[in-house]
């Protein structure tokens, strides 16, 4: 497989005092709208995405990427932002090893993303899952991850994500840049060097230094979070778009279904097509392996 170029990096401070992680995403976040956009396309009559729910889709999976490097390299973290009002969900998936997804998900033509709550659902070393909800106060994707690192007290610090969109002339999207960063506060900080940050910060608040950084490559970005500062690295991992659908697990998924359903299914006799929402794969059962299902293996 190849790899699409994007990468997370870790560093922290000699001193102790912070621990940084910086990711560009262009190129996941570009597949991952690509996808998305594509089975709107395909589904007739829908009102194409609209580009706000696309940035904000941009970021949220950047965000999953940066949140999930927090925790230990198997664990795994799923995004979802809720719109207040029914008009549908974002998802982001990001699986350890780098692997990333998600998908647009609307009941009409409009996604509104005004007072939306963001859940974070993240697995925990003993296997269970632990979930969060906060709202989006402000509605960037930034500050609702800002307020859930707050909430969950699992993460002391600053993040900042983004995703900068251009509209060629025929219609299509183009990610120009997409990316982010943590800045975790540890407990050997100290009370100057937080204020140095803070004010440094402040800079990279601007969109605009936040992309000339993520542009050019994380490790710019880095450098440029931690200017002055004596720092080592600590990880250098590839980010890619990749979805973890299988013909096993759509089968694992009709099996859940009814056996009523199942058997109507199988009277029918016709093959099932499933097409996968996230990536677009479709599946194809035939009712003989939907009658496998009803019977107890
Ligand atoms: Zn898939």
């Amino acid at each position: 497989m190849m790899d699409s170029g994007d990468r997370v990096l870790r560093a922290m401070t000699d001193d102790g005092g912070f621990r940084v992680i910086t990711l560009q995403s262009t190129q996941t976040v570009s597949e991952a709208i690509a996808n998305q956009v594509a089975q709107v396309t395909a589904s007739e009559g829908a009102a194409p995405l609209s580009m706000d729910v696309l940035g904000a889709f941009g970021e949220l999976l950047t965000g999953a990427v940066l949140y999930r490097e927090t925790m230990a390299p198997t664990l795994r973290v799923q995004a979802i932002v809720q719109s207040a009002d029914g008009t549908g969900q974002i998802v982001a998936d990001s699986f350890p090893e780098g692997d990333t997804r998600g998908l647009i998900r609307r009941t009409g033509d409009a996604l509104h993303l005004n007072g939306a709550m963001l859940q974070m659902m993240r697995s925990l070393p003993n296997g269970t899952l632990h979930r969060g909800t906060v709202e989006m106060k402000g509605g960037s994707i930034s500050e609702g991850f800002m307020s859930y690192m707050q909430s969950s007290e699992q993460v002391a610090g600053m993040l900042s994500v983004g995703c900068q969109l251009e509209c060629a002339g025929d219609g299509s999207v183009e990610v120009v840049a997409a990316g982010g960063y943590i800045v975790q506060l540890l407990p050997e900080l100290e009370e100057n060097m937080l204020m140095l940050m803070t004010e440094r910060l402040k800079e990279f608040r601007s969109v605009d230094a936040l992309f000339d950084g993520v542009a050019s490559s994380p490790d710019t970005l880095m450098e440029e979070l931690l200017y002055g500062m004596a720092y080592t690295p600590l990880d250098d991992s590839p980010v890619r778009f990749k979805c973890q659908c299988s013909r096993a697990r759509v089968m694992a998924s009709l099996a859940t279904l009814p056996p009523a359903d199942i058997e109507e299914m199988v009277r029918e006799g016709k093959n099932l097509e499933m097409a996968c929402d996230y990536c677009g794969t479709d599946y194809e059962v035939h009712p003989t392996e939907l009658r496998g299902l009803t019977q107890p293996s």
